[in-house]
């Protein structure tokens, strides 16, 4: 049977069932394979150089990319034709997972794979494929991808680089300098945005030997120092005009596009990332004496190992659900379909909501993991002897690249109502119920037949909050909804919150039959312990939103339908919190 098909964002007003989404747990034995080859090829290759590639002996960096290159772990996302292996996105997905336990090595392999190739798989023509594809993805060049400029960075559209076509016709002359640029200081390989007359948006393939290009000095950065981060100056460097990508003026397709790409792997290697974290975390509290005992029997460590573990299985839960939604989709799109990279590239645009979660979410749980991580290191977390330290530094870039947490935010919302103006989700109508229900008295029961039916009802419930506090934004500021970006950020927490509680509690109840009594326990508290959690966060911003947006008497009935929205039975939370905890110390590391 075909896999269901679930249009983008339309999670927040219909009920998945948990047959209907993709879990690690279904990952096949190719795909396990493939993660098993990254993961070993890390432990064995990478870790012993991690120390020397910190200190940006980038030469490593090179090597282990051409040893990436010969273990196939460059081809993944490559079309078959051009010697790739076209795997899909969950295979994708846990290679960067595994790839984010390299270190600051991770960022020369994402900004290559990522950013670096796929320009070139979406948008190249057949003649730059050929000449350039075997290369990368062989690991024989590294690629690099330059968006950002000293003046403009979430403003990407305001690029100044300009690309001026020469007398002859045969050249584009680039003028400008691109900004951050990862790989920048051993790539061979450059997708470069800039404005041809001043004005039409437009991707170029440059060589770094091209004349006219130069590289700037590496930035000095707080972490991922062992990656390396330039500029690339642009000095009428001489672009063959067939080294334009796509068309003219449709730079930003290739641009952002690109990006939703980007998010989910950034959401699968953070979610990797965290998991190492907690690992690291739970080993250290394991060993680390005070007051006579280890610090791992402490409630208040009990209780960070608990929560840092529940939201990392939410992170891994978002991430995979995202992977099936995606390679559901595009396994529809026959490969004869003309432009099949535009229909592809569509696929994916689908959820490109999904992808912004992805992003938002999993980027913040590590941030949380981390500095929770190092907490429990206590003195000792804050210095270099230890790798918390390390962890601590390495995540902040994750909530600043592929687009701030703050631009992902507001992209939720954003895409959210401009599909909803267009018809593509009914909103309004699926808002008025929810308004009508809100001042309707309440008759929630619980049906204990079903599995997590207490969560089951909160999800529903926070589902409602969602389309009455987006409504009240709509009908209270119309068109001008867009400006008024405190609202919008809450309002996108909201969704982010539920989706993670939604994919949370599906593949729990998908995997719980298949597991022993012991698992089953750890499983069932995740659950509690996250939605818990979760709909605390979602609460909160739900009431700041109401705050925002309402005073008086409609003030007062929000907040009363808010309050019963987002209420949860959490019965038995310390218990929970206590078995997922001891489960974990007695593990000795993630448990999941
Ligand atoms: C280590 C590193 C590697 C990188 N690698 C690459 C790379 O390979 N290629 C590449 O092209 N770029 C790369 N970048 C650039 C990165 O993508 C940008 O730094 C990022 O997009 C933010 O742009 P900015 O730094 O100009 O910040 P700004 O855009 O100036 O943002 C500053 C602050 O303002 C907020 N803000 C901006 N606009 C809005 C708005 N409309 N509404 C609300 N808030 C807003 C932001 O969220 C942020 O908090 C890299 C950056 C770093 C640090």
């Amino acid at each position: 049977m075909a896999a269901k098909l679930f249009k983008g964002a339309e999670y927040l007003i219909t009920e998945a069932a948990c047959t209907d989404i993709f879990t690690p747990e279904d990952f096949s034995d190719e795909q396990k394979q493939i993660g098993e080859t990254t993961e070993q090829f890390v432990l064995n290759e990478v870790v012993p150089l991690k120390e020397e590639i910190e200190h940006q002996n980038f030469a490593h960096n090179v090597a282990l990319m051409k040893k990436c290159g010969e273990l196939g772990l460059l081809m993944i996302d490559a079309p078959e034709e051009y010697g790739g292996l076209e795997l899909d996105k969950a295979t994708s997905m846990l290679a960067a997972e595994k790839l984010s336990q390299a270190g600051s090595f991770s960022v020369t392999y994402s900004a290559h794979t990522g950013i670096g190739t796929l320009p070139l798989v979406y948008y190249g023509t057949p003649e730059q494929k050929e000449k350039y594809l075997g290369k990368i993805i062989s690991g024989e060049w590294i690629a690099a991808y330059c968006l950002t400029e000293p003046g403009s960075g979430s403003d990407a559209l305001g690029a100044s680089a300009t690309a001026t076509l020469s007398e002859d016709g045969k050249y584009y002359l680039l003028n400008g300098t691109k900004q951050f640029i990862t790989n920048g200081g051993f790539a061979d390989f450059f997708t470069i945005f800039a404005k041809i007359d001043k004005q039409h948006f437009t991707g170029f393939l440059v060589e770094r030997t091209t004349e006219g290009l130069s590289i700037g000095a590496e930035e000095k950065k707080m972490g991922v120092k062992g990656s390396s981060t330039t500029q690339v100056i642009l000095d009428n460097a001489k672009v063959p005009v067939e080294n334009l990508q796509g068309e003219i003026g449709k730079g930003h397709k290739i641009a952002f596009n690109v990006l939703n790409v980007g998010r989910f792997k950034l959401g699968a290697g953070t979610t990797g990332a965290s998991k190492l974290a907690i690992t690291t975390g739970i080993k250290y509290a394991n060993e680390r004496k005070a007051f006579g005992t280890t610090i791992a029997s402490f409630g208040a460590i009990k209780e960070k190992v608990a929560n840092l573990t529940a939201a990392c299985f939410a992170s891994e839960s978002v991430v995979y659900r995202l992977a099936g939604l995606i390679d559901n989709r595009l396994a529809t799109i026959p490969k004869e379909t003309p432009n099949y990279y535009e229909a592809y590239q569509e696929g994916i645009e689908e959820y490109s909501v999904e992808c912004a979660i992805a992003k938002v979410f999993c980027s913040e749980v590590l941030a949380d993991v981390v500095d929770e991580v190092l907490q429990i290191h206590g003195g000792y977390g804050f210095t270099q002897e230890y790798p918390a330290e390390g962890y601590y530094r390495d995540e902040r870039i994750n909530r600043i690249w592929e687009g701030t947490n703050e631009i992902n935010r507001l992209l939720i919302p954003g895409i959210i109502l401009k599909r909803a103006m267009k018809g593509e989700i009914p909103l309004q109508k699926e808002a008025m119920k929810a308004f009508e229900s809100l001042m309707s008295p309440s008759f929630d029961e619980l049906d204990d037949s079903i599995p997590f039916a207490a969560e089951k009802l909160l999800l529903a419930n926070l589902k409602q909050a969602f389309l009455v506090l987006a409504g009240t934004g709509v009908q209270k500021f119309m068109a001008t909804i867009k400006d008024e970006q405190e609202i919008l950020m809450a309002v996108a927490d909201i969704a982010i919150n539920i989706f993670a509680i939604e994919s949370t509690i599906l593949r729990a109840e998908k995997i719980l039959p298949t597991l022993s009594d012991s698992k089953k326990a750890s499983i069932s508290a995740v659950v509690k312990v996250f939605t818990f959690n979760g709909s605390e966060a979602a609460g909160s911003a739900a009431r700041r939103a109401a705050y925002m947006m309402e005073e008086g008497d409609t003030l007062t009935m929000l907040l009363a339908g808010i309050r019963r929205f987002t209420k949860y039975d959490a019965t038995g939370l310390l218990q929970a919190k206590r078995l997922l905890a001891d489960a974990s110390i007695e593990a000795d590391r993630y448990i999941f």
